[in-house]
């Protein structure tokens, strides 16, 4: 296994999280409209783990349970801890791209409407979903990486980092809505972007093991985190397609 060079060394640093060490590089993104971070967590190698993930106040630093952005950046990041190495790309794309005033706005007409965020931000005149991930697969390819497991629902994701041509094994995120109105976010993320939510009727295959992309040079820490197999590119993108229930 071939680990991949990059040039952050002067930000390398050692990383604390649930009484366990990582050493994580950073690097700033800017390209394209799309603003954030890229943090390197160990000696990563082709087929790591990688999260791209989208600011979400509400759901991470004021841990709301009304949507799963928090619980899917946990979990990401436990799996990439108990890996031992893996990417994480915070974007700061708040409110699907659309900033935290739309997002307020948006949940406001959905609390007086009684319609899903989607139609919310459609009767708004917002974008539905603005985000895009193209610098960000760039950004993968510039480290050198060539094929990765990504840990996400969305088949945007996927698509976009094809498109730079990496190889992609889709490592889908179960987690548990925390309320009813995040278990509606997500059926509502499944009707109209094709996010891949697992249900009871077709869940993941429960597994729990994921491949890393090194090992870990301390004890596995007990994080908890319950994972998923992971699935071909292809697969995941065929089944987001098939189970599209359709609007209308
Ligand atoms: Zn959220």
């Amino acid at each position: 296994m071939t680990t991949v060079v990059s040039d952050l060394v002067d930000t390398d640093h050692r990383f604390g999280r649930k009484g366990h060490d990582l050493r994580v590089r950073v690097r700033e993104l800017n390209s394209d409209g799309e603003r954030g971070h890229l943090l390197v967590f160990g000696a990563v190698t082709d087929g790591c783990l990688v999260r791209v993930h989208s600011r979400c106040l509400y759901g991470e630093a004021l841990g709301s349970d009304d949507c799963d952005c928090g619980p899917e950046l946990e979990k990401s990041l436990d799996l990439i801890q108990r890996a031992g190495a893996g990417v994480l790309i915070y974007l700061e794309q708040e409110g699907r791209g659309a900033g935290l005033i739309a997002k307020a706005r948006g949940y406001r007409e959905s609390e007086l409407s009684g319609t899903d965020t989607f139609t919310s931000y459609e009767a708004l005149g917002y974008p539905v979903d603005a985000r895009t991930y193209s610098a960000s697969a760039r950004s993968l390819v510039e480290l050198g990486l060539r094929s990765v497991q990504l840990l996400t629902n969305n088949p945007a994701k996927v698509q976009a980092l094809e498109q730079a041509g990496l190889t992609v094994t889709v490592v889908p995120l179960s987690t548990r809505a925390l309320s009813d109105r995040a278990r509606d976010y997500l059926e509502a993320k499944r009707r109209h972007r094709k996010h891949w939510i697992p249900t009871d009727e077709v869940p993941w295959a429960p597994d729990d093991t994921v491949p890393g992309c090194a090992e870990p040079d301390q004890p596995t820490p007990d994080l908890g985190a319950e994972t998923v197999a992971p699935q071909p590119a292809s697969s995941v993108l065929a089944h987001a397609a098939g189970r599209d229930p359709g609007d209308g």
